[in-house]
């Protein structure tokens, strides 16, 4: 389970992170959020480079922490 103390550093302020432990990196959730997710510096991890905002970007956030594998993704941030 993801944990908001844990989340990866490139990860920008607000609901919605990646955990960076649990992040493999497998890539699955590029495809559904590849607006808001990418790869860091050395692609070792994936980061919300942007929250989600408005009604399509939710359900691209919400889809990417549903297909996660390693459910990494969460939106209990701050
Ligand atoms: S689907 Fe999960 S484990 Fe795979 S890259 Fe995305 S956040 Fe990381």
């Amino acid at each position: 389970m993801a944990d908001k103390n844990n989340k990866v550093p490139e990860n920008v302020p607000g609901a919605w992170y990646v955990d960076n432990e649990l992040c493999t990196p497998c890539r699955v959730c590029l495809d559904e959020a590849a607006d808001l997710l990418k790869y860091n510096a050395d692609e070792s991890k994936v980061f919300f480079f942007k929250q989600p905002e408005g009604a399509d970007e939710l359900a691209h956030a919400a889809s990417a922490r549903d297909v996660c594998p390693q459910a990494a993704i969460a939106e209990d941030g701050e």
